[in-house]
């Protein structure tokens, strides 16, 4: 159970007590939580009329009962939507609207109640705990390394998504390191993003949580920024945490004076999960999407012994998605020839050229400007969308992929396949744009 469900199943039978009976059965019962955003508690409901009439006059005594069971809830929001799902996306397209120069939209769907725990990570899952309890007065920094696709976004998301909860006051910021150093150089360019804007963003946070700090590598300017405005934090007590592919020694020219500030606090590592751990993550993934699949299949796709999470997910996607094209139910069978690769790619039943042309379609853009070199933002985009989805929907070698999407190496693959997928954590416009090309593809 999330955690504002805890809290509007805590706080009802206090509802209970100061509102009538009517209304508490025709207005109270017909409201669900689905989010804790800052110190506001978000309830929905379907019907616009219900809305207007509780905000007119129930709102006080939701909050004065929401209040008994955490003081630091100071308002209660009433949105009309279906379920959680519609309420999101309503919430993330009007964040995306803001243009907020300040780090990155923390996305509320990454929760350490969706995390699942196992030997490999649980390491990481308690130190992220431990510090989003107590932001500031456990390990300073908390620095989590490992592999990539095994979690350390989802932790850090946690983190920011738990203290939104429990401690709404205070001001966390969630920022990649790409962006951390975008904002400082262009905080130098002399336009109206000035250094001390810089500054007074990162510097005046209680919670810092900065992603991928390996890409602080080589780049001097950056460094000193980021050691000041990590000497200033700790000093007041706030929370920093960091992650990164390797271990602070094993960033290449990071200066050594910010080596011993990252090694200074609590350095922790996640593995790749085990089998068990594996299919456990599976089920809950194919639980979230409501689909109820066979130990067996979930067994079959765990044993391919993927090293990371991402692409173990990418699998079950390929399976559920095999199985709406066929209408046929999920067994082995069907997950056999769904997750067989094919040398070519042009045995599948839909094609890696089905892909490409739905992606031209849809950005309306010419098959020539896609698979070529030009670097416009309109085709780099649609690109690596496409590349994305390939990877995603399909299961060819990577090699395949990039001699298809105009003889491109292996490794632009995979780096197009992982900028997508991290941008869509935080960027509702290619979240939605790809769900869209997906159901377009879906219909042919
Ligand atoms: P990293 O930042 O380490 O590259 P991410 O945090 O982006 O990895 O994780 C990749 C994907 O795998 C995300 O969708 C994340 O939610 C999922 N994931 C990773 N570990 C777990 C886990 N233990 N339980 C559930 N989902 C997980
Ligand atoms: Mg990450």
């Amino acid at each position: 159970m999330e955690s504002y469900d805890i809290l509007w199943k805590t706080a009802l039978p206090e509802i209970e007590k100061n509102v009538s009976a009517v209304s508490y059965s025709y207005h109270i019962c017909n409201l669900f939580p689905v989010d804790v955003i800052g110190n506001r508690l978000v309830l929905c409901t379907k019907a616009k009329i219900l809305a207007s009439q509780i905000t007119d006059t129930l709102k006080d005594k939701i909050l004065s009962a929401v209040k008994t069971v955490n003081e630091e809830i100071s308002e209660i929001a009433i949105v009309v939507a279906n379920d959680r799902e519609e309420y999101l996306s309503l919430y993330e397209s009007e964040q995306a609207s803001k243009v907020a120069p300040k780090g990155s939209v923390i996305n509320p769907k990454f929760t350490f109640d969706n995390f699942v725990v196992g030997a490999s990570n649980q390491f990481i899952c308690a130190a992220a705990k431990a510090v989003a309890e107590r932001p500031g007065d456990s390990y300073n920094p908390l620095f989590i390394y490992g592999g990539t696709g095994l979690g350390k976004t989802h932790m850090l998301m946690a983190i920011a998504n738990y203290i939104k909860l429990h401690k709404p006051s205070l001001n966390v910021l969630y920022a990649t390191c790409e962006q951390f150093t975008n904002q400082m150089v262009e905080s130098l360019s002399k336009g109206n993003f000035t250094p001390q804007k810089f500054r007074d963003i990162y510097r005046n946070v209680d919670v810092l949580l900065i992603d991928d700090v390996q890409f602080l590598a080589k780049k001097q300017a950056t460094q000193i920024e980021f050691f000041h405005t990590f000497n200033e934090l700790v000093m007041q007590n706030k929370q920093i945490v960091l992650t990164s592919d390797r271990p602070p020694k094993e960033i290449e020219l990071l200066e050594e004076r910010l080596r011993t500030r990252f090694e200074g606090g609590l350095l922790a590592d996640v593995q790749p999960p085990d089998l068990e751990t594996r299919i456990a993550i599976l089920r809950r993934k194919a639980e979230e999407q409501k689909c109820i699949v066979d130990i067996k299949v979930l067994t079959y796709i765990a044993e391919f012994n993927d090293e990371d999470i991402r692409s173990l997910m990418g699998k079950l996607t390929k399976v559920l998605f095999f199985s709406k094209l066929r209408e046929a139910p999920i067994t082995i069978e069907l997950t056999k020839e769904a997750l067989k690769e094919s040398a070519n790619g042009n045995k599948e039943e839909l094609e890696i050229d089905d892909i490409i042309s739905c992606v031209c379609n849809f950005y309306k853009i010419s098959k020539q400007d896609l698979l070529g070199k030009k670097k416009n933002k309109e085709f780099v985009e649609p690109r690596q969308i496409c590349i994305y989805l390939i990877t995603d929907m399909m299961n060819v070698p990577l090699a395949t992929i990039g001699q298809k999407m105009g003889g491109r190496d292996h490794t632009t693959v995979i780096y197009a396949r992982d900028k997508v997928s991290d941008l869509m954590k935080t960027d509702k416009k290619t979240a939605t744009a790809i769900n869209d090309i997906k159901k377009m593809l879906l219909k042919q």
